[in-house]
């Protein structure tokens, strides 16, 4: 399964330097995971992605789920055969997409209801199907299934839903057991080395965090993940609840913060003693014509850019700022050029790759308490178009 280790600390706070050992190598941590929804990080390739650092990406089982179908890819040896990719995987349950579709979901003990977005079929995920699943898709840490609250909720609501998360943990890591110990009729296990990860809820009420977490501990599972945070609240109080809910946790296992975040949160939340991140926001961002630099961000539509003939970033050693200038990324964007996705996406990841493989030098070096102060200081100057 997969094995941790903490390879150094900081003094000043809880950031750490590890290795998680998976099936498909070792990634040293913290890191980040670039999302590859369908098996595809979009408008990159895997070359490149290998090129620039990627350690592991992360796939959405909804999505691979649906199309095109987790017994397919099961057929094809699972997914890291089915896209190519032989460096580890992460697979989220399914949970937050289809928690996402509102009206088009039922949730109820057993499960989730939902009518898939491509055809209006409908469909029930539970616990153990979603354990199935991962299973068949064969990725290296597979999620539990559990239900994320979308923010604000009342304290009410997220205890009943934390409540009902636990009971659903203790329900995957069940399966999973019974698929370790296998065969189980009808789940091919694409990856007998894939380890599962809980997820903690409760909103931004710290003692349920507590209580779920806890709870969620006993269960026992290979890594940590702290869940339903980065979706809306002030950052302050993200922080906060990642900084106590961290410190619960088990110091010798991986803690992922899930769907964060900025690169300020990346390097704030290692801060507090994360391992493990995931965010679309490089390679949307990155779509829309928003790249982060290290002097701050630019939005590449801006007609500011339109004869300048500098690199998007000079600090930066990607193809995009090695070979091509802000004019002619601003005029790939407006004629709407695919290879504007292209270029943005791959400086994009190289920032978050880049910065994690800073902030992993810097732990060991015992220097990350400075980096930090000077990161925020470039990276608060927000955008360099106003
Ligand atoms: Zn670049």
């Amino acid at each position: 399964m997969a094995c941790f280790e903490v390879i150094s600390t900081d003094s000043h706070n809880a950031a750490r330097r590890g290795a998680l050992t998976t099936a498909h190598g070792v990634v040293q941590t913290p890191a980040f995971m670039p999302v590859g929804t369908q098996g595809s990080v979009k408008a990159t390739l895997h070359r490149d992605l290998e090129q620039i650092g990627a350690q592991i990406i992360l796939g959405n089982t909804y999505h691979l789920y649906l199309r095109p179908g987790d017994e397919l890819i099961a057929r094809r040896g699972g997914l890291h055969r089915f896209i190519g990719w032989e460096r580890p995987i992460l697979t989220d349950s399914g949970g937050f997409q289809v928690f996402s579709l509102a009206e088009r979901r039922r949730i109820t003990e057993e499960g989730a209801e939902f009518q898939s977005h491509l055809d209006g079929a409908r469909h029930l995920l539970t616990p153990e199907r979603a354990t199935d699943i991962q299973a068949r898709l064969g990725s290296d840490i597979q999620m539990v299934f559990d239900e994320c609250l979308a923010f604000p909720a009342t304290e009410e609501a997220a205890a009943e839903s934390m409540r009902r998360s636990v009971r659903w943990a203790e329900r995957c890591r069940a399966r999973l057991l019974e698929l370790r110990a296998g065969p189980v009729e009808a789940v091919t296990v694409s990856n007998p080395g894939q380890a599962q990860f809980g997820i903690v809820q409760g909103g931004v009420y710290q003692h349920l965090r507590n209580e779920s977490a806890d709870r969620t501990v006993a269960v026992g599972f290979e890594g940590y993940a702290i869940g339903g945070l980065s979706v809306g609240e002030p950052s302050d109080v993200m922080y906060a609840v990642t900084a106590d809910t961290a410190a619960r946790l088990p110091a010798d296992r991986p803690r992922y913060l899930m769907g964060a975040g900025t690169p300020e949160d990346l390097v704030e939340c290692v801060a507090r003693g994360i391992d493990m991140f995931d965010c679309v926001m490089p390679t949307r961002n990155a779509r829309n014509g928003q790249l982060f630099t290290s002097q701050g961000r630019i939005n590449i539509k801006n007609a500011r850019y339109a004869e300048d003939d500098r690199p998007l970033d000079p600090a930066c050693g990607c193809y995009t700022c090695r070979r091509h200038s802000r004019a002619y990324l601003r005029h790939l964007y407006m004629a709407g050029e695919m290879a504007a996705g292209a270029l943005n996406t791959l400086h994009n990841l190289s920032f978050y790759l880049d910065t994690m493989q800073r902030i992993r030098d810097a732990i060991a070096f015992r220097t990350f308490d400075t980096f930090r102060q000077e990161f925020l200081r470039s990276a608060t100057r927000l955008s360099l178009d106003q």
